[in-house]
């Protein structure tokens, strides 16, 4: 792949400039194909979401849902958010299709709420810039009117790197989301080192642990040590502590008997579409 080749390229020195340009120019023909694609994403209706449930380890219901997004391009094929979002932060769409995702994950939700359906709450995932493009609250309160969907079942999940490299705009506009009644978490956590000092000015509700240290559990010391850590820091500023990319019982078992009691990941359930969702729904419980 063009990363690889250009790292190789990279060590072996300047003999090897043709083959550097030329792996750098397959890398951004990819990029600008992805992003002209992209601009075409919401005009085709190609996006769409899917749901994964989270979990109570102890009673064993469902207590949130993750809405995630996916692009099927009808030029690319499926392409990954991890791919995609980081695009259209680029090329300024990321407003644009958070705005989306975010109408459609209330009017699902909506949806389920009125067919009688427990999920405690949706989570949607905001992408960093959005909240630097200055009518952020706004846009939230638009979708909340428009949908009719109760701002206390909206939790809105925010990278820690994010928060951390833009304290300010993180913290003023959580405090406006928070007052709406939104519930704030903080997602990839344990990746961007922020201070005890620093979480506590945050107005947060969820920490989520990152699941590079859960895929560590149990073989990894460090992993072990790192999420039992985040579990007491979590806990110790009254915040609820979840963890992400749970894939085997020991994982599930490490994370109960250290105090961390809501989970999500493949262990439990995939991301399922809305209607595979809604069945799960109706019969919520994981054996
Ligand atoms: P994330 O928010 O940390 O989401 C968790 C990712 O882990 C999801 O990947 C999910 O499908 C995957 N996952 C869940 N359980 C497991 C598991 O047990 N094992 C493993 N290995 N993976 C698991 P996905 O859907 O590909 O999303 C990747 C990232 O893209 C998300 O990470 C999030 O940062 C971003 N993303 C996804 N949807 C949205 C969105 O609507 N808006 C924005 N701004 N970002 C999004
Ligand atoms: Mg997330
Ligand atoms: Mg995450
Ligand atoms: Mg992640």
């Amino acid at each position: 792949n063009a990363d690889a080749a250009m790292y190789r390229a990279k060590q072996q020195g300047r003999n090897n400039y043709a083959f550097y340009t030329h792996a750098l120019t397959e890398q951004s023909k990819a990029h600008l194909k992805m992003q002209s694609a992209l601009h075409s994403a919401l005009p085709n209706d190609e996006l769409s979401l899917v749901y994964q449930p989270q979990f109570d380890l102890l009673s064993r219901k469902i207590v949130g849902i993750e809405a995630l997004v996916r692009w099927h391009s009808n030029e690319l094929g499926e392409v990954s958010p991890a791919d995609f979002i980081p695009a259209a932060e680029r090329i300024g769409l990321v407003d644009e299709i958070g705005f989306w995702v975010l109408n459609q994950a209330c009017k699902q939700g909506l949806e389920w709420l009125k067919q009688g359906l427990e999920f405690g709450r949706i989570a949607v995932n905001v992408a960093g810039p959005q909240l630097l493009s200055g009518n952020f609250v706004d846009t939230v309160r638009k979708a909340i009117d428009h949908s009719g969907y109760p701002a206390s079942a909206l939790e809105l999940e925010l990278t820690e790197s994010f928060m951390i490299q833009n304290p300010e705009e993180s913290i003023e506009q959580l405090c406006q989301l928070r007052q709406m009644g939104i519930q704030i978490s903080i997602d990839d956590f344990g990746t961007g080192y922020s201070s005890l000092s620093y979480l506590k000015k945050l107005p947060l509700n969820t920490l989520k642990i990152d699941q590079s240290f859960i895929s560590g559990i149990p073989a990894d010391q460090d992993s072990r040590a790192i999420a039992q850590a985040i579990i007491s820091m979590g806990h110790s500023l009254s915040l609820t502590v979840i963890a992400e990319g749970v894939e085997n019982h020991e994982q599930a078992e490490f994370l109960q008997q250290s105090g961390c009691l809501l989970a999500q990941g493949f262990l439990f359930s995939k991301p399922l579409s809305a209607d595979k969702m809604e069945m799960l729904l109706s019969a919520p419980v994981f054996s």
